[in-house]
């Protein structure tokens, strides 16, 4: 009876654990937090070089992520993560989308 338990428990603990590892985990930017992928905002560069907020989170190209997250944002831009990332420079405009997209969502929270 006992070797069965062990044998169930070994079990569910495994589907546990493949059900986690199907979550996708991506690394902020920001605070360099792996957090999962839904939870974070998909920033790409497009193959054709274009830097913008990726909304479904399904557009190819390079993508970086950062958290929801004023300060996030500001440690991600000011230590230059951001462009490295993507490897690009970043434009005033695109700093400035960014900027008020954190704005609009930290006033909400
Ligand atoms: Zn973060």
């Amino acid at each position: 009876m006992n070797i069965l338990k062990v044998h169930i428990e070994f079990i569910l603990k495994n589907m546990k654990t493949k059900k986690y590892d199907k979550i996708p985990y991506r690394t902020c930017l920001g605070c360099q937090e792996k957090k999962p992928k839904r939870d974070l905002l998909r920033i790409i560069r497009t193959p054709e070089g274009v830097v913008e907020i990726d909304q479904t989170g399904k557009k190819s190209g390079r993508g970086a992520y950062l958290c929801y997250n004023k300060l996030c944002l500001r440690a991600a831009l000011q230590k230059k993560r951001l462009g490295k990332a993507l490897k690009v420079e970043l434009s005033p405009e695109l700093i400035k989308e960014l900027e008020e997209r954190f704005g609009i969502t930290v006033n909400h929270n």
